[in-house]
């Protein structure tokens, strides 16, 4: 980490830390794309040598960008390469789980540096919660060796609706006591240098695939999470679309049959509420107390009772025909539904992941067969459906870029 500190942070106390337009859009082009020579910036941005040299001198005086050596001659002098300087500060990004609780600290170029998982339970209220936030965080920064002033932002997916605008979770579902606690002022108590960002978990996951998945050079593509509940991201045009109050993409609230079962929102035959991994387990159960399971069955009595999405996968794997029909039924409903999804949107890509997304090659076959089955044919000339590239990481990597994202802001200038 490079000790010094820039001038920014000297002006601002926590991030946003705003510049100039010119200088917030050669900022954001590195970030994102980063290293290129002065002239290839001019290209991309239409400004003038002069603009550029003023604009990147600043910058390399506010250590906001650095030159990292030398790029290829095309005759005369070799370019010098500029880049995002990485060593500007850190950042941490947590994913947090209905039991479990993931962090990351990174560099301002989104490289990991350090990472710790908890176990926790969302149960126990954001006070207890929140502290194992802190703790988890402040532990990966003594262990680099790193002042805690040093960390400009903290990224944040929560299991649970976000406003974005506010941070506050609204009508969580599985976390009682967290009806708009304000997450934010909680964790700035403790790290007063940074900015605490919120989100929802799948818009987090979507970001990670967007920055550093296979949704990297995709403009328009969906992040469909599978587990206890099922919920969709969605990038529209290069970035994340949450809606206008912050819980677009809550499909797991449409219903998909008139005569299932009730969904924990009160409503009748959700898809989470038919097709999530906990009606994939009870209707394991019933295939294996019908006696139409013997591997299921097996596993039943093993388990005193009880049956999870991953013994319906490992039943699935090892042959059992009930356990392949559950899953296969499973995959209809999300496809079914993903097609809808599909005609009104036509995405280029659909990543699908989460806990109970890896319960057999049979889901996500299903998945596409009904996609494509219900789709119209120019919509899904070009679409891809495939697992998520990250996997596990993708909420980790998302929460360090949405981070990330929010250091550094476009300072409004005064018309006229
Ligand atoms: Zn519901």
């Amino acid at each position: 980490m490079s000790p010094a500190i820039s001038p920014l942070r000297t002006i601002y106390r926590t991030p946003p830390y705003l510049l100039p337009e010119s200088e917030a859009r050669v900022v954001e082009i590195l970030r994102k794309s980063g290293p290129y020579s002065r002239t290839e910036i001019a290209d991309i941005t239409g400004y003038s040598r002069a603009k550029i040299t003023s604009v990147v001198n600043h910058l390399i005086e506010l250590q906001v960008v650095e030159e990292t050596g030398e790029g290829d001659s095309h005759g005369g002098r070799r370019p010098r390469i500029l880049n995002f300087n990485a060593g500007f500060g850190v950042v941490a990004g947590v994913d947090m789980g209905a039991t479990s609780l993931d962090g990351a600290l990174a560099n301002f170029k989104g490289q990991i540096i350090e990472r710790r998982s908890v176990s926790i339970d969302v149960r126990d209220g954001p006070d207890s919660v929140l502290n194992c936030v802190c703790a988890l965080v402040a532990e990966m920064l003594r262990n680099q060796e790193i002042a805690a002033e040093q960390l400009c932002a903290v990224g944040i997916g929560v299991p649970g609706p976000v406003e974005f605008s506010t941070g506050l979770l609204i009508a969580p579902p599985i976390m009682p006591g967290w009806e708009a606690y304000p997450i934010r002022n909680f964790i700035r108590g403790v790290f007063p240098s940074a900015i605490v960002i919120v989100d929802n978990d799948v818009n987090v996951m979507v970001l990670g695939e967007l920055r550093a998945g296979a949704g990297i050079r995709e403009e328009n593509f969906f992040f469909v999470k599978v587990g206890t509940g099922i919920g969709c991201g969605i990038v529209v045009g290069g970035k994340v679309y949450r809606g206008s109050t912050g819980c677009a993409g809550d499909i797991g609230h449409i219903c998909v049959d008139r005569n299932g079962v009730v969904c924990h929102c009160g409503n009748i035959g959700c898809l989470e509420a038919m097709a999530a991994g906990p009606a994939i387990a009870q209707r394991a159960v019933a295939a294996a107390l019908a006696g139409g399971s013997p591997i299921l069955e097996k596993i039943l009595k093993a388990n005193n009772g009880t049956l999870t999405a991953k013994d319906v996968g490992a039943a699935g794997a090892a042959g059992e025909r009930a356990a392949n029909e559950i899953i296969r039924e499973s995959g209809r409903m999300i496809g079914e539904v993903l097609a809808s999804l599909v005609n009104f949107f036509n995405p280029s890509l659909i990543l699908i992941g989460g806990g109970v997304s890896n319960i057999g090659h049979q889901f996500l076959a299903s998945i596409r067969r009904n996609v494509l089955h219900r789709s119209l044919p120019l919509s899904t000339r070009h679409l891809r459906i495939d697992y998520s590239m990250i996997g596990a990481d993708a909420g980790i990597t998302g929460a360090v870029y949405l981070a990330l994202d929010h250091v550094f802001a476009m300072k409004r200038e005064r018309a006229g």
